[in-house]
């Protein structure tokens, strides 16, 4: 209750109604019992306190709704504020004056007496209610609570004034305390105003709960945010601080300015390459690690190299395809002699690359025996297409680490072999010549076949991932072929993918074509020799290929010939004037003896050895097999580097023979009781294996076991069944070239191998007899020399004679 105020005489409840100056207040709430100053400007508020001033000191205090309303009316300002006593009015300016006022009592308008020249208003003032209700200890716990929020709101809250605890742990009321708290605490004004108009002093103390609760989440909030910021700031700095420092050491040790700038040196060329954004951070991530490494640590060394690696890479370097069949051709036939159907398959490779827009080609796969021009039929396929082209030799490889590359931690790591080919080629797009996947292998460090077909395959290769490189590679760009000797040994998910062209073995006459058009100019050229110092007559390079090498291709071929170069260069140097003349006869001043006898065969019919023809690897060869029958008890041995398939073969070569027994009187019937078989295969450095010495095993065990001869100049090929069948087999033009060669004038082979007859080189069609042999009777009929089946038989004596003799094949001539 307010003492001394005016009083008009018509009023209600007297004690309780005023009639004062009004004050607007912008942006704070003045509560009861709460002393404050504040600003004052405006000429309506200087003139009210002025009036009050006049009065008994009191005023009427109310919020504005609006702050920055200037000229309030009466809706702008809140119904409940509080009535005050001015204390002090100080002048601060001519217009302006700072007030001290302390709050009394809250109160209500209940109407506008004036609002010129300044606002008056009647006033009810608003008591505290307290309930009755609520006893001691819930008053006490509610306002505890109040206290408590308020202590973690204090905590929180930056400036509270120091003795503002006191007051509030002093408060009497809930009234009170929710007052007290809502006039220091920073709050929005809406909530301050709320909490004044409460009279329930109960539900005023929530309230303000309620408020400070909210006040402290969010002051929660921000202060987890504000932490954050700091931490990221302070970390910043940190790191700051700590690289200058490094940087200084560095310095000091005479290191740090390469790190700072090899660094930035590597940053500015990563960006060059246009790589995609998250690949080229990464390498910019490695580059950014050397200035943290000393110099010469060795991880600093590994980076560098890897990013050295990296940087040479040619990612999106292309060159441009020039497919131009017609070049194409003129470069297929200037580097190589013959192999048409090889040529005209490679020119209809092309012809589809040029006309599919499709990335990922066919893959080529080039089968064939060793120095048949695989490789270099390769590279003229690079040099047709315009592209660039690099080789990689896959035989013996084992690790599949050799494809895909080490991890850049293993000390002395590197990328893998195709990577390491990219490198090479200098672009993206080359020609990348695999040679010998056939020799490929696994074993324990992992299967580089996998590895290989993640390289070929055209859906995986677009993101090939080398352990060392890290970041994906398309390799889908690249033209793969392939070399190989065999198709057997490569495993079937890559040959799926290839495209096979097979390239056999040469003819004599093919060698010396080769010898004359290729091999020679370009060794006499190699050596500086001039066509006129060196010439070699056809017979001489004839003699080289009969007596000097054994082989399908022409390596050793164009060896020997490097060699003649090389004698003929040392005597050119001795007499620039020099020419030389290589001829049959002098043939062997420049390579020394002859290392192969171009007769193989026996020079007399034997009992117990046959002509047998294989297939290696190297091309066909004349192999012969013996047999020798000794008194024992039947067991059998089988020498001469055998595989297992051999080794079966002859096991059943001799079932064939003992069903057959009754066929063959002058053989024991209990042979394979009291007799020991030794079955050689001469050669034994070579390794064989394969079904196809079937009926050779089952002829040369029946003629040791009849004692009947068996045909020198008759060499035979087949797969023989336990019944005596004789089944087809493999690579006929390489064996019965083979057998050509060794002189032998008939050849016995498979009925079913007929209808290949037409792939065998005109020669040896022209110069071998065939005999087709559909069971082992037919292979016995044709190859021995006195019938084992007795002597009653037709044909018990057989010559040689009866079969035409083997013509000498025309040379082609061609001019060196
Ligand atoms: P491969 O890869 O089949 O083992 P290469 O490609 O290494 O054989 O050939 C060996 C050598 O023989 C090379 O110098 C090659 O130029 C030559 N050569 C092979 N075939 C021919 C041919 N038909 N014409 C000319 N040179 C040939």
């Amino acid at each position: 209750m307010i003492n001394n105020t005016p009083v008009k005489a018509n009023d209600k409840y007297d004690n309780n109604r005023h009639t004062l100056p009004l004050l607007a207040l912008r942006g704070i709430c003045v509560f009861p019992e709460m002393n404050l100053h504040f600003d004052v400007g405006r000429q309506k508020s200087t003139k009210a306190l002025n009036e009050a001033m006049e009065r008994e000191q009191l005023v009427f205090l109310v919020a504005q709704r609006e702050m920055m309303t200037d000229k309030p009316e009466r809706n702008d300002l809140y119904d409940v504020g509080v009535i005050a006593k001015i204390k002090q009015i100080l002048k601060t300016t001519s217009d302006n004056s700072r007030v001290i006022v302390e709050g009394i009592a809250r109160a209500r308008i209940l109407g506008i007496v004036r609002s010129e020249p300044y606002f008056e208003a009647i006033v009810e003032e608003l008591p505290d209610v307290a309930r009755r209700s609520v006893n001691r200890i819930r008053k006490e716990a509610i306002m505890r609570s109040a206290q408590d929020a308020f202590v973690d709101y204090a905590s929180l809250a930056p400036k509270l004034p120091g003795d503002l605890m006191l007051k509030v742990m002093g408060a009497k009321t809930p009234g009170m305390l929710a007052d007290v708290i809502a006039a220091t605490t920073p709050l929005k004004l809406p909530s301050k105003q709320a909490i004044l108009e409460e009279c329930d002093e109960y539900k005023r103390l929530r309230k303000l709960i309620f408020t400070l609760e909210e006040e402290i989440n969010i002051l929660e909030a921000e202060r987890d945010l504000q932490e954050k910021v700091r931490e990221q700031v302070d970390k910043n700095q940190r790191e700051y601080y700590l690289r200058e420092q490094l940087k200084v050491i560095q310095n000091e040790l005479g290191e740090g300015e390469n790190s700072y700038d090899d660094a930035q040196t590597y940053k500015e060329a990563i960006e060059k390459l246009g790589l995609p954004e998250e690949h080229e951070e990464k390498l910019i991530r490695e580059a950014m690690r050397l200035p943290k490494l000393p110099f010469s640590s060795s991880e600093a060394g590994v980076i560098r190299t890897y990013l050295d690696t990296c940087l040479e890479l040619p990612w999106n370097k292309f060159t441009r395809d020039r497919i131009d069949l017609k070049r194409a051709r003129r470069i297929l036939d200037a580097d190589h002699y013959g192999l048409n159907k090889v040529k005209d398959r490679i020119i209809e490779f092309l012809a589809v690359q040029k006309l599919s827009k499709e990335q990922s080609p066919q893959i080529l796969c080039l089968v064939g025996p060793p120095g048949v021009g695989k490789t270099s039929i390769g590279h003229s396929v690079a040099s047709a297409m315009g592209r660039k082209y690099a080789r990689v030799s896959l035989g013996g490889v084992r690790d599949e680490a050799d494809i895909r590359g080490h991890r850049k931690t293993y000390i002395g790591s590197m990328p893998g072999r195709i990577i390491t080919a990219l490198r090479q080629a200098g672009s993206s797009n080359p020609v990348i010549i695999l040679d010998e996947i056939d020799k490929m292998s696994n074993d324990f460090r992992g299967d580089p076949a996998s590895a290989m077909l993640e390289v070929l395959d055209g859906e995986q290769n677009r993101e090939f991932r080398d352990h060392f490189i890290e970041i994906p590679y398309d390799l889908s760009r690249v033209m793969f072929i392939m070399t190989a000797n065999t198709l057997d040994t490569i495993p079937r998910p890559l040959l799926d993918r290839m495209e096979v062209i097979e390239l056999s073995s040469y003819t004599t006459i093919d060698k010396l074509n080769i010898a004359k058009s290729h091999l020679i100019p370009k060794q006499i050229k190699k050596h500086g020799l001039a066509a006129k110092q060196l010439r070699f007559t056809d017979e001489a390079i004839l003699g080289i290929i009969d007596s000097y090498t054994s082989e399908s291709g022409v390596r050793n071929l164009e060896r020997e010939i490097a060699k003649v170069c090389r004698k003929t260069a040392a005597r050119v140097v001795e007499d620039p004037d020099a020419k030389t003349r290589v001829t049959e006869k002098n043939l062997h001043e420049f390579l020394g003896v002859p290392k192969t006898l171009r007769e193989k065969i026996s020079s007399e019919d034997q009992v117990g050895v046959v002509n047998g023809l294989a297939w290696t690897s190297v091309g066909g060869e004349m192999l012969s097999v013996e047999t020798n029958v000794m008194d024992g008890t039947g067991k059998l041995e089988l020498t001469g580097l055998l595989g297992d398939v051999m080794k079966e073969s002859a096991h059943a070569a001799m079932s064939c023979i003992r069903s057959r027994i009754e066929s063959f009187p002058s053989v024991d019937r209990d042979f394979y009781k009291n007799k020991d078989i030794h079955i050689h295969f001469p050669e034994g450095a070579i390794p064989k294996d394969g079904p196809s010495a079937g009926v050779t095993v089952a002829t040369s065990l029946l003629s040791a076991l009849s004692g009947c001869a068996v045909l020198r100049d008759v060499a035979m090929t087949g797969e023989i069944t336990l019944r005596g069948r004789v089944l087809a087999i493999g690579g006929l033009r390489e064996k019965t070239m083979a057998a050509y060669k060794a002189g032998v004038k008939t050849v016995i082979i498979p009925k079913e191998c007929a209808k290949d007859m037409e792939e065998l080189e005109e020669v040896v069609r022209n110069n071998l007899n065939f005999v087709f042999a559909s069971t082992i009777d037919d292979v016995i009929d044709a190859a021995f020399a006195q019938s084992p089946r007795g002597l009653g038989s037709d044909d018990a004596t057989r010559s040689a004679k009866a079969i035409p003799e083997v013509r000498m094949p025309d040379l082609v001539e061609i001019r060196q």
